[in-house]
Formats: structure tokens, C-alpha cells, sequence
């Protein structure tokens, strides 16, 4: 990767952090990564800070195992693991985002009502996301955080070749080929939970079928483009941050 390539990588990084707060699937908490196309076994993601408030300068590079590269001593995210490990498992993936977002919480403490696509946006879900139950891989004593590399190990297998794991009682870690690509998934996996909810609410719900989830997601392969420009517009509200 040449060094505009990079910068424009390390662009797109901050944005995802700011364009994720503006859609409501970041607070204070939650992160996102991109995989360093210079060097697939390193990824770059913010130092511990609210995502609406990074800039270039705050992003970090770190290896798979989660360690901070370049003799860097700022203070990292405690659940870089998460990244570290989908990589390692998912060559496919480029981006990871990790987010409490409040409307797919519910799905994943539920037993019996899986997060399934019901609308045509949010189709990547295809027939629903797995549920990480951290106390199968940590034990009954736990802090319900992935903090080290067998935690991340743990929820990348649970997550296996899906777009999202949801994590029970915590949030959900959603991926992507590109920043672009996790970002309008991890928007769109916010959107779909708050949706169903409503529908459940309503009376018994019909989800998208199997070849209605291939085609619509097919389809809206076109479009991720779109959805970040208009994203990208949010971002001057921010500049005041
Ligand atoms: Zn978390």
C-alpha cells in the first residue's frame, strides 16, 4: 500500500468512528478496526477514546495477538481481541466493528427469538447471527468482556462464517470487507433489531426467506457507496467535538 493509500485508509477509520456515533451504534463505548492492507497480520484501530472524538492521529496499529505495535504506550482498547481473532480466523473480513447498540441487546438475551432479517437493508443477516455466551468460554466468573486472545478466539468461532455475532448481555461485533462495508452492516443490523422488535410487538412476523436474504443482499452490494456519502455528510456536527 503506498502512503496515500494508507492516509486514505486512516481517513475512512475516523469517519467510521464518527459516522457509527452520529447512527446511534456507538456511545462512549464501542470500536471499529480495519485490517492494514500494507501488512494483512496487523490492523489499525483508535487508541481507548470515545469513537465520535478520535482523529488520525489517535489510531494505533496493533498485531493479530492484540499487542500494540511501534512501541506505542497509549492506553489500547480493552476488547482489541475481538478484532485481533475475527481476522486471524476470517481472512475475508477488512473491517470489525464492536458496539453495545441498544436495540440488538435484546436479541441476544432472549432465548427462542433469533435477530433475523426482516427487511431487505438489513438481508446480510441471512437466516440470523449466532449468539456468544461468554460464560461457556470464560466460566460463571466472568466480567462479560473479551479481554484476552482466548476470549476472541472463542467469539470468532461463534461467529464463524456469519456477519454478526450478537454477545449476550453485552452487544454484538458485526464484519465486513471493508470499513464501508462493517459500517452499513453495523447500522443496518441496529435498524433490523429495532424493526423486529416493533413487528413482534404487532403480531407474528414474516422474515425475509433464504433467496429473498441472497438476492436483496446481492443487490445492495451496489448501493454501500451511498449510504457513506450521505454518512460522511453528518460529519461537520462533529467538528465541534
Ligand atoms: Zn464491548
Amino acid at each position: 500500500m503506498r502512503t496515500d493509500e494508507r492516509t486514505t485508509l486512516i481517513d475512512e477509520l475516523v469517519l467510521a468512528n464518527h459516522i457509527l456515533f452520529n447512527r446511534g451504534v456507538v456511545d462512549a463505548f464501542g470500536h471499529v478496526s480495519v485490517r492494514d492492507e500494507r501488512d494483512p497480520q496487523r490492523f489499525l484501530m483508535a487508541r481507548n477514546m470515545a469513537p465520535a472524538q478520535v482523529s488520525a492521529q489517535d489510531v494505533m496499529a496493533f498485531a493479530l495477538d492484540g499487542t500494540p505495535l511501534g512501541e506505542d504506550a497509549r492506553k489500547p482498547y480493552l476488547e482489541r481481541f475481538i478484532h485481533g481473532s475475527i481476522y486471524r480466523a476470517r481472512p475475508d473480513v477488512g473491517a470489525v466493528v464492536h458496539s453495545h447498540s441498544a436495540a440488538v441487546i435484546p436479541f441476544g438475551i432472549v432465548a427462542g427469538v433469533p435477530l433475523r432479517p426482516v427487511c431487505h437493508m438489513s438481508s446480510f443477516l441471512g437466516d440470523g447471527a449466532p449468539i456468544f455466551e461468554i460464560r461457556e468460554a470464560a466460566g460463571p466468573e466472568n466480567d462479560m468482556l473479551v479481554r484476552d486472545e482466548r476470549l476472541g478466539d472463542a467469539l470468532a468461532r461463534t461467529l464463524g462464517a456469519s456477519p454478526a455475532v450478537l454477545m449476550r448481555g453485552h452487544g454484538s461485533t458485526v464484519v465486513g470487507r471493508t470499513v464501508r462495508h462493517a459500517v452499513f452492516r453495523a447500522v443496518y443490523t441496529e435498524i433490523n433489531a429495532r424493526l423486529q422488535a416493533e413487528a413482534l410487538r404487532l403480531g407474528p412476523v414474516t422474515y425475509l426467506s433464504e433467496p429473498e436474504a441472497r438476492g436483496a443482499s446481492l443487490a445492495n452490494e451496489s448501493q454501500i457507496d451511498r449510504a457513506w456519502e450521505l454518512w460522511s455528510c453528518e460529519r461537520p456536527a462533529l467538528s465541534v467535538l
